[in-house]
């Protein structure tokens, strides 16, 4: 190990220079938390190695050697610093640590576990393990709970037992707002709207996703609205006003294997919907509607680059519109077309879905 004495001054410019213009250093300096675990310092002066975060006092680049791991630094002679504690987990990995085992609960568990009891056994505070669960996740408890029962139930369907106890089985109870939402709905129906235009029957049903609530409605030919919404009676008379004339009707219980389909592929959208959608609209919007269904899960596109790829590069606007009078939400994934410079901007069932949405794509 060198030392400041025995450096002359040309080595000691040399030494200094290449700290100085290592990208380690600047992290040092700013006491880069992000930086932790990517690398380790030595201080000579002291015999410590620190933590790219440490709040001790900042060396002198003549005195600093990177090192990539704590038992490297070690066998350099150097002891951990007791301030930043190198050897020892960080906060950020004890955290997903913590969250890693309340996944694991909600998971194993039957029943939806509540927050406070998931808290309590992180042993942290209600508000901090909210937050953290969010940050390690990107989901809150709630939603992944949410997902965790849709891929059960999309599991247990993949058995081929009803409905009825798949969704039982994956911790939808009674109580459950789920039945609670879907009998409130089903009971008004078989509804006629309007006289005279009884020639297409709609059948649809309401269930829920950590979106809030799912209506999804087919034709004869496939699934033609799939809408979000707080307030599922907000969504039957959406589903009135995009079809008039149509005969709704409250769906049977086959049905809700529809409903738990797309409340899955809500959850989890890489994993595609794969049912055949009765897209109606004009040729333009038909057109939108196809390129938007080729781009991926995960990804997102601008309006204009959606103009250019259906040959129309000057309809921009016309594009949004479209997007706009989508009916079919999720599974013609107007979410993903966002503003030139990345921002949001509209989303026909509100921006915070849109966003929770491409949240959800770029976890699965
Ligand atoms: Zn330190």
């Amino acid at each position: 190990m060198m030392n400041e004495t025995t450096m002359n001054q040309s080595a000691k410019n040399t030494q200094v220079n290449a700290v100085q213009n290592d990208s380690r250093w600047a992290k040092i300096q700013a006491r880069d938390i992000s930086a932790d675990g990517t690398f380790y310092y030595s201080v000579s002066t002291t015999g410590i190695y620190c933590k790219p975060s440490c709040g001790a006092r900042q060396p002198r680049p003549e005195h600093v050697a990177f090192y990539a791991s704590c038992a490297e630094a070690e066998l350099a002679g150097f002891r951990a610093c007791k301030r930043c504690k190198p050897g020892q987990p960080d906060l950020a990995q004890s955290h997903a640590l913590l969250i890693a085992e309340s996944c694991r609960l909600i998971e194993s568990s039957d029943e939806n576990l509540n927050l406070e009891v998931l808290a309590e056994k992180s042993g942290l505070s209600l508000y901090h393990f909210h937050r953290i669960f969010k940050s390690v996740t990107g989901l809150t408890p709630k939603a992944y709970s949410a997902a965790n029962r849709a891929k059960k139930v999309r599991d247990v369907l993949g058995k081929n037992i009803s409905v009825t106890d798949a969704i039982f089985e994956a911790g939808y109870n009674a109580n459950s707002r789920f039945y609670e939402k879907s009998t409130q709905v089903l009971g008004m129906t078989p509804t006629s709207y309007k006289t005279g235009g009884a020639n297409v029957t709609i059948k649809f049903a309401i269930g829920e996703c950590s979106l809030g609530e799912v209506l999804v409605a087919s034709s004869e030919r496939g699934v033609c609205a799939i809408f979000l919404g707080d307030d599922a009676t907000q969504l039957v008379n959406d589903l009135q006003d995009a079809f008039p004339r149509a005969e709704l009707i409250g769906a049977d219980r086959d049905y809700e294997a529809l409903v738990a389909k797309v409340v899955c592929f809500v959850e989890m959208p890489a994993l595609g919907l794969g049912l055949p959608l009765d897209i109606k609209g004009t040729a333009f919007q038909q057109r939108v509607w196809q390129a938007l269904q080729k781009i991926p899960a995960g990804l997102t596109v601008s309006y204009s680059d959606i103009a250019e790829r259906i040959g129309a590069p000057k309809s921009v606007r016309a594009v949004a519109s479209a997007c706009a009078a989508n009916t079919l939400a999720v599974a013609i994934p107007c979410h993903r077309v966002v503003r030139i410079d990345g921002s949001l901007s509209g989303y026909r069932w509100g921006v915070e879905r849109k966003c929770a949405l491409l949240d959800l794509e770029k976890k699965s």
